[in-house]
């Protein structure tokens, strides 16, 4: 059973529509009561509200169908010596996204080196990375009165803030995180000479070919 999907075939010379829930009472048609040799055409259409509550009101769990409004109706003719894929074919991956994160003000960006490296090669020979969006970063801090700076190379021993001999922390502002994302595709179409023909959708609704 598709999560996203459901069918709606047209049979026929007649070109009589048949969807995989019936529009008044959601209950299901078998799509094996009908002969796949029969079918000119075959259509996906996302689930909306409106016929998951048809559905549900004919006693079908419905928990595992999704509603994604980006997601395109498809609709696609049948030839002769064809047969259409009923259920999409699904795929699905996860990429492991790693990014930065600034302490300092919550933005998360991507490191280029190109724009983000400022290079400290100060007093603890550290490089420090800046943040795209507040310009902050790592800081080395003073133990006695919490000032922070992101050079203390002017500064070795004595805070300017407080003038007395400084114990500089090193802070770290911006930080190293992964995230995991989702990814699914739908695979929509028909089988002829046992090649699929068709098209891949994403699902924020692109068409990938
Ligand atoms: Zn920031
Ligand atoms: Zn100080």
């Amino acid at each position: 059973m598709s999560d996203v999907f459901y069918w709606v075939i047209t049979i026929g010379d007649e070109g009589q529509t048949i969807p995989q829930f019936d529009y008044e009472t959601g209950k299901v048609n078998k799509i094996t009561s009908f002969p796949k040799n029969i079918i000119t055409k075959i259509a996906w259409y996302p689930f909306t509200q409106d016929i998951i509550n048809k559905i549900k009101s004919a006693g079908i769990d419905t928990s595992n169908f999704i509603i994604n409004p980006f997601l395109p109706k498809y609709e696609i003719n049948i030839p002769e010596n064809a047969y259409p894929v009923i259920e999409p074919m699904k795929e699905g991956w996860v990429d492991v996204i790693s990014f930065q994160k600034c302490l300092k003000c919550g933005h998360e960006f991507k490191f280029n080196p190109e724009e983000h490296k400022t290079v400290f090669v100060k007093h603890m020979g550290r490089e420090t990375i800046t943040c795209p969006n507040c310009g902050g970063g790592d800081e080395f801090v003073c133990s006695n009165c919490g000032f922070a700076t992101r050079d203390n190379t002017d500064y070795p021993e004595i805070c300017p803030k407080c003038g007395k001999k400084a114990k500089w922390k090193f802070k770290r502002n911006i930080v190293n995180q992964t995230k995991i994302e989702r990814h699914m595709i739908y695979k929509l179409g028909y089988v002829q000479n046992g090649q699929l023909h068709g098209i891949t959708i994403k699902e924020n609704g692109d068409v990938v070919c």
